[in-house]
């Protein structure tokens, strides 16, 4: 899978995108993460990314033409199954969400800055609108985070161990049962008999009441039919 994310602030993708899982993702070549700093598709000396407003409110706006400009670059070396703008009246990111994007070969994501894009972007060149939550953030590059961080995991051989994907939060609606490791006690505070019993069928009965009870207590939104 193939992610291009557009930026006035490349320099913010740097680390989250190039460590651990995702790092690992592109040396194995299930994921190629590329980030292209908008100012490179500026035709002005300063490099020009923003504009007042029409209207007279305060706060920049991305202009249109560098990002159309990049975007059609990207567009006429390959096709694109989406193209993502991270805005806080998306629709709200979740792990449905992110499964459907790993299927994908070739996504874009449009950070936005400044009070937000011109409209025509929205209505004319994005595909989908993702928001990670009802807060506004300054920049979308946060967000871009977000979005490659949770699909490139769950990229079939990605993570290495893919069972481990699979029984995390949220698959299957269920939140996920508590894990403990060595020593089995420290401080008086113990670790459930049931899994220190070697008794397979009944470890796997009390992750799934406990993935239960506590989607009850915690999340009942996630189970309501
Ligand atoms: N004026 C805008 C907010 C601009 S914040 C408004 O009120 O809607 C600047 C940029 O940060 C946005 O264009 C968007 O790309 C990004 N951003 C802010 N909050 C976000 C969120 N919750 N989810 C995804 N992107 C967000």
């Amino acid at each position: 899978m193939r992610i291009d994310i557009i930026t006035v602030v490349p320099e913010l993708l740097a680390s989250p995108l190039n460590e651990s899982i995702l790092k690992r993702a592109q040396e194995s070549g299930h994921a190629e993460i590329y980030v292209h700093n908008l100012r490179d598709y500026t035709d002005d000396k300063r490099r020009t990314v923003d504009d007042y407003p029409f209207g007279g409110e305060a706060g920049m706006v991305m202009k249109i033409e560098p990002v159309y400009r990049c975007i059609e670059k990207l567009r006429s070396e390959r096709d694109y199954d989406e193209i993502i703008f991270t805005s806080p009246d998306g629709i709200t990111y979740n792990q449905q969400e992110a499964n459907r994007l790993s299927l994908m070969n070739n996504i874009i994501i449009l950070c936005g800055h400044y009070k937000g894009i011109d409209y025509r972007i929205r209505e004319h060149l994005i595909t989908r609108e993702i928001s990670i939550g009802d807060y506004v953030l300054t920049g979308g590059e946060l967000a871009a985070c977000v979005i490659a961080d949770s699909v490139v995991r769950i990229i079939p051989g990605a993570i290495g161990d893919e069972a481990s994907a699979l029984t995390d939060c949220f698959q299957d609606n269920l939140l996920a049962p508590p894990v403990y490791t060595r020593p089995a006690e420290f401080n008086g505070w113990k670790v459930p008999d049931v899994l220190l019993s070697g008794n397979f069928a009944e470890i796997e009965k009390w992750q799934e009441d406990q993935a239960w009870s506590r989607t009850k207590a915690l999340r009942p939104d996630l189970i309501k039919e």
